[in-house]
């Protein structure tokens, strides 16, 4: 499977999304725009809070093409952060004393200059968590030992598993995924990732794999913990039950399911006003692989730039960026909808 940019499809352009978002809600549907929602919630303009996450996405390439993905990664993208850029990065975090720091692509460690990004931002003594998508460790030999590099610099591991069933996993990310996951997740809890008392964390996220809400992050936790564990002998700390943003190649999915106006329907339905004061774009800065700079990895993807004079990370300034106001657009729905869903997990 190609991604949408390397098969021409109309989704890899973000002026073609956002025309069909902000169609659909306020001409098809006649639903609120997600400005007036947060108006009438007394949070527009939203305003940043203390800036305490510096996210990097390190790159578009990945070993796998998951039908929902939002960056419309895979291996036929060849968008990748330089190691002059990842200087700029380490530069803008001396500037801070911001304290952690959430690498993502892609597959961040298909970025040729990954290991040494790590070991700087350490250096720095900050926290680092990778978005590793655990079939990145079995792809090839030269990724086995990541476990034991994540274990020798702390690192927080944040995995995605949709389901714990091959079926369901297979569907969204990939034949074999599941297998390989599950492999790599072995390979992680033996050098102590997600034992109680090691703080190594190994958490997962969960999404749905229909065009649906998650059900409760708490109740789907205990059930992930129960199989993996009964049927695998896996353990890992948390998981985060994440909603699937309307953007990329999860709209082509509502789309071409004829799911589209009912997810959409669904999500501006479900708006919760703590769900919005709880975004997580508010506290987070997002770094694009050419290093400009957005409030979130989807305004990334939809070429929404923070709205700020300062637009790179070679200008990095922090208190002229916590005086901007967040961009948003109707994909913001899926932040506010029901518990709502961040990076983290739930929000309200
Ligand atoms: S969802 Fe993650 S693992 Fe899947 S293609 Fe996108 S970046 Fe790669
Ligand atoms: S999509 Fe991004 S900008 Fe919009 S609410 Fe979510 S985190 Fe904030």
């Amino acid at each position: 499977m190609k991604s949408l940019k390397a098969s021409g499809h109309q989704l890899a352009s973000s002026v073609a999304q956002l025309g069909l978002l902000e169609q659909e809600v306020a001409e098809k549907l006649k639903l609120p725009s997600f400005r007036d929602k947060l108006r009438s919630a007394g949070l527009f303009p939203l305003q940043p809070t203390e800036l305490s996450v510096f996210q990097v996405n390190v790159g578009k390439m990945c070993n796998q093409v998951c039908k929902h993905c939002h960056v419309d990664a895979g291996p036929d993208r060849k968008e990748i952060m330089t190691r002059e850029t990842m200087q700029q990065c380490l530069d803008a975090l001396a500037k801070t004393t911001l304290q952690t720091v959430d690498l993502t692509g892609g597959a961040p460690e298909m970025n040729p200059d990954f290991r040494w990004f790590v070991a700087e931002i350490r250096r720095l003594g900050r926290h680092v968590i990778v978005r590793c998508n655990l079939t990145i460790i079995m792809a090839n030999p030269k990724y086995r030992d990541l476990p034991e590099f994540y274990r020798q610099h702390q690192i927080e591991v944040v995995s995605s598993l949709p389901f714990y069933n091959a079926d369901k996993t297979d569907r969204q990310r990939g034949k074999g995924v599941f297998a390989d996951s599950i492999e790599a997740l072995k390979l992680l809890n033996a050098v102590g990732y997600g034992q109680e008392a090691s703080g190594l964390r190994l958490n997962l996220v969960y999404n749905p794999a229909g065009a649906f809400l998650p059900g409760s992050q708490e109740g789907l936790e205990r059930q992930f913990k129960r199989v993996l564990f009964d049927e695998f002998g896996i353990v890992f700390n948390s998981l985060y039950a994440i909603t699937n943003i309307p953007v990329s190649r999860y709209l082509d999915y509502l789309i071409q399911s004829g799911n589209y106006d009912g997810y959409m329907e669904k999500l501006v339905n479900a708006f919760n006003p703590a769900a919005a004061a709880g975004v997580m774009c508010r506290n987070t800065i997002s770094v694009g692989w050419d290093g400009q700079l957005y409030d979130c990895d989807f305004n990334q993807m939809l070429d929404l730039n923070v709205a700020s004079p300062v637009r790179h990370v070679r200008d990095f300034d922090p208190v002229r960026l916590s005086q901007r106001a967040v961009v948003i657009n109707e994909h913001c729905y899926g932040c506010t909808a029901g518990a709502g869903s961040s990076c983290g997990g739930t929000t309200a």
